[in-house]
């Protein structure tokens, strides 16, 4: 494929992608193909000679989206947002143009470069303590990660190395495998499932402690586990801490949580994946009260904040863990300005990284910081108004407090009548949302995702719920 080709096909997929976004109300949510519908409708074998992009391009109607669950469909109300918007796509464009791999400053220096400077808008954006930022005089800093998953592992492997050597002082009679044997790190019950598979990477044992009647994570309860954890030996070494879990949006208590940590020398991590992206809005921030404890923190802005997956925000206090953790050297990764601007290869687990700030910097410059609050606001007061719709109906049960863009209830009576209505929506697939379990009960969470749902959607996704819970409640639910 020349240039010129390259135009015409590019343009002709920009326009193709436009479209998609544009009338992406009109299709059905989820798809209806069965397991192994594709291997039907494509050669076995790949092509042996060159096809015509036009030829290629058609196909992506009648090969793909029959099989695309649609993420950014104003009817999809599973899971949390995954962002999507047409500054982040240009700048996934512009990245995959460009195609360099920054795992060092010299590998792509503007790679590098514009990172430390997007992580800094970012933390100052949320307003994070000056000593998590690149720009500050110690030896915090910003990364981006392709995952929160990622940045959970990181974190973890740099508590290690850090408890590693601060026990190997006390007793210089241990040897290093001794001591990780000894490591012992703490989450919540409803933490996500990447914190306890970090735990599992990681070679930690990961205590998924119990929360209190709000989902949240209490300090007397980390207390005690450390405690009895110490009690028999084993070494208190990592935390994570939860702002905005996965099931109901419940933020742990982290002014509780951080004291404790810190006194015990165990690391902090602070995940808030989804509800992070708020803490641009001055009045979420309360919700963070208490991130000065953390050693680590993260958020997505690849879930609330409009840059397309990946672009995942991890900042720490001491990056120097983590660089003494992942330091493995070679003469052909060494360059003469390495102590003067950070080599992302030792802040991360793969070697090769894309240029994911790219995509952060067009989000950030074409939307402004009132574009992106305007944006978190308007999902929150849609989640507020689909909680109306329901308290308005006295066979719904709201059963935990609305939060943020997440809104979870349930039919009242047992717990068939709602998964009876679960499967209903699935099978009509008109709006997408997923149950979850809360106190034994068997519940729905309805998440305000795509950047495209307004009003109406709302409204839509309240009459199918509505309907179809009523044929359920006359007995028509055969
Ligand atoms: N943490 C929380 C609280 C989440 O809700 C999620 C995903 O929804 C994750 C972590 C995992 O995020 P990622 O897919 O970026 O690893």
């Amino acid at each position: 494929m020349d240039a010129t080709e390259f135009r015409n096909f590019g343009k002709a997929a920009v326009d193709y992608i436009a479209d998609y976004l544009e009338n992406l109300r009109d299709r059905p949510v989820l798809p209806s193909v069965e397991p192994g519908y594709l291997q039907e409708l494509i050669p076995k074998v790949a092509p042996q000679e060159p096809e015509k992009w036009q030829d290629v391009l058609a196909d992506m109607e009648r090969v793909i989206m029959p099989g695309v669950t649609h993420w950014h469909s104003p009817h999809f109300h599973a899971y949390y947002p995954t962002a999507n918007s047409y500054p982040g796509i240009v700048g996934e464009m512009l990245s995959a143009g460009i195609g360099c791999i920054g795992f060092s400053w010299i590998t792509s220096p503007a790679c590098t470069e514009l990172e430390v400077a997007m992580m800094d808008w970012l933390g100052k954006l949320i307003q994070l303590p000056q000593e998590f930022l690149n720009c500050s005089d110690g030896p915090g800093g910003g990364v981006i990660q392709g995952s929160a998953s990622e940045s959970t592992l990181v974190g973890l492997l740099a508590a290690k190395q850090r408890t590693v050597r601060r026990v190997q002082v006390l007793h210089p009679e241990w040897d290093e495998a001794t001591i990780k044997g000894k490591l012992v790190a703490y989450s919540s019950d409803q933490s996500n499932s990447s914190i306890e598979k970090a735990g599992l990477l990681g070679s930690m044992p990961m205590r998924l402690l119990p929360t209190d009647d709000k989902c949240r994570l209490r300090g007397t309860t980390l207390e005690q586990a450390i405690k009895s954890d110490q009690e028999k030996g084993l070494i208190p070494c990592y935390v994570v801490a939860t702002l905005g879990t996965t099931g109901t949006c419940a933020f742990d208590c982290l002014e509780e949580l951080g004291p404790i940590c810190n006194k015990e020398d165990v690391w902090l991590h602070v995940d808030a994946a989804y509800a992070g992206s708020a803490f641009i809005c001055p009045e979420f921030r309360h919700l963070m009260a208490g991130v000065n404890y953390a050693d680590s923190y993260t958020f997505n802005p690849h879930k609330w904040m409009l840059v397309n997956f990946d672009c995942s925000a991890m900042w720490l206090k001491d990056s120097q863990y983590l660089v003494d953790a992942f330091s493995v050297d070679r003469i052909y990764l060494k360059h003469r300005h390495q102590d003067r601007a950070p080599d992302y290869r030792h802040w991360q687990i793969p070697l090769g990284r894309r240029f994911r700030s790219i995509k952060l910097w067009m989000v950030l410059r074409l939307y402004g910081v009132e574009g992106l609050q305007q944006h978190i606001r308007r999902q929150v007061g849609l989640a507020k108004e689909f909680e109306t719709l329901l308290r308005g109906d006295s066979r719904f049960e709201i059963v935990t407090e609305t939060s943020m863009g997440l809104v979870c209830f349930r039919l009242k009576g047992p717990d068939t009548l709602t998964k009876k209505l679960h499967d209903r929506l699935m099978a009509r697939k008109n709006i997408y949302i997923i149950a979850a379990t809360f106190k034994d009960k068997h519940i729905l969470r309805f998440a305000v995702c795509s950047r495209m749902t307004e009003s109406r959607d709302i409204q839509f996704a309240w009459e199918e719920i509505r309907g179809q819970a009523e044929q359920i409640l006359l007995g028509n639910d055969a």
